[in-house]
């Protein structure tokens, strides 16, 4: 029997949602195989390469692998008051919509807004820095996430690193050393994220390291607004320990601040460099801005988070909603799902941030290794597996979801 050709065996394949290209592609790659009948299945397994959505059952609510802080947002395809000025009728600036909304938000005096926190990172340090040197101290020398070496983030911009202190304790006069004796252009405390140094440490605070005469830069990395959580119906949650946050770091003394806007701030990826005005400026005016400048649809996304916040309603917010969902109010979905056994488990806030810190959840339990199986599902579940058992913690599931959860697990088992 003759194999059939590649145009009817895509045309074999029309209900699938693939522009026929992809799915010649597919009957293509299955013939030339030898195995026509796979067509279907190489045809799935095009579509299920596709960015699409996920659910989450990991519990960990900043998962980097999907996407971090999770967001709605449309728009339509109109044209925006991106970078003009709707009073003058002349030119605008980009700048000047969700980076004043964050220095209401922050008490910062200006803000730009770039792709995300290693690029505010880089251009801090090649507007303010390049050919000059940036103390660091050791203990803060860290890496974040893939690749982000602070370090390598320096060599790259063109600044001179200078290690001041020791890996556990940093003092004020290893700053004002290093000031004196390389003339340094900024003092940069780094936030170490996703680790903990304990025991016997000293670090010093941004109020001491803003008595010196030298811009201090920190990077917060995750994007707590403020100390308070005006924003949370219970106030500031236990979980965040001593996080440091936005608005208290600027009262402190810190001339500039840079954090993630997908992090705990729970908005689109992009990052903020938010501080003195003439700082700021020289950062949005520097050549490389250009290339890390957000387009509209961040941007919008940004300035919708950003009044969530004004509004105090962390509700909005599907980070801060989830983060803030009762376990009773847990235990009632994982009662109505009513599949597997119902646990209590421990979700956490991931994005390397916050590293031990624990949220009470819920999750249902299943024998065995099913991840696999949820992954399969029409819409994939990513699940934890522990011990030969597998668990969906529902902390981290959108209540608008467990319709699709149950779906999978009745798919799985
Ligand atoms: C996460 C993090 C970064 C990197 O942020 P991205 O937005 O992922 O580029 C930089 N610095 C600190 C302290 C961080 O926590």
């Amino acid at each position: 029997m003759r194999p059939p050709s590649v145009d009817s065996l895509a045309r074999s394949l029309s209900d699938i949602d693939l522009p026929p290209p992809l799915l010649v592609d597919a009957a293509r790659t299955a013939i030339s195989n030898g195995q026509p009948e796979s067509a279907r299945e190489e045809a799935i397994r095009l579509q299920r390469a596709l960015l699409g959505p996920a659910i989450n059952g990991t519990g960990v609510l900043l998962h980097t692998n999907l996407g971090r802080a999770p967001l709605a947002y449309s728009q339509p395809a109109k044209s925006t008051n991106l970078e003009f000025d709707l009073d003058t009728g002349t030119r605008g600036s980009r700048n000047h919509h969700a980076a004043n909304l964050i220095c209401r938000l922050t008490g910062a005096d200006a803000a730009v807004i770039v792709n995300n926190c290693s690029a505010a990172v880089t251009l801090v340090l090649a507007a303010l820095a390049r050919g000059r040197a940036v103390a660091v101290s050791r203990g803060e020398l860290v890496e974040i996430g893939g690749g982000f070496r602070v370090p390598d983030v320096m060599t790259e911009s063109g600044a001179r690193l200078v290690e001041v202190g020791t890996t556990n304790r940093t003092r004020l006069a290893d700053y004002k050393n290093a000031q004196e004796t390389h003339e340094a252009a900024l003092l940069l405390k780094v936030h170490p994220s996703n680790y903990r140094i304990t025991g016997f440490t000293e670090e010093t605070s941004v109020k001491a390291l803003a008595t010196l005469q030298v811009p201090v830069v920190v990077d917060l990395g995750s994007g707590l607004i403020d100390d308070a959580c005006f924003w949370l119906r219970d106030g500031r949650p236990s979980w965040l320990g001593d996080e440091p946050s936005v608005r208290q770091t600027l009262e402190a003394g810190a001339n500039l601040v840079t954090f993630s806007c997908d992090k705990l701030f729970g908005g689109p990826q992009a990052g903020v460099i938010a501080g003195r005005s003439d700082l700021v400026q020289a950062c949005a005016n520097h050549p490389l801005m250009r290339a890390f400048r957000p387009g509209a649809l961040v941007l919008n996304a940004l300035q919708q988070t950003a009044l969530a916040y004004l509004r105090r309603d962390g509700d909005a917010i599907p980070f801060w909603r989830m983060a803030q969902t009762s376990v009773s109010d847990l235990l009632s979905r994982a009662e109505a799902l009513s599949v597997g056994h119902i646990v209590h488990t421990m979700a956490m806030t991931g994005g390397g941030s916050l590293p031990g810190q624990q949220i009470p959840s819920v999750g249902v339990e299943f024998e065995g290794d099913i991840s696999r199986l949820l992954r399969d599902a029409d819409t994939p579940v990513i699940a934890r597996v522990h011990d030969q058992t597998t668990v969906i913690d529902l902390r981290t599931v959108d209540p608008s979801d467990d319709p699709l959860v149950a779906d999978a697990v009745a798919s799985a088992v």
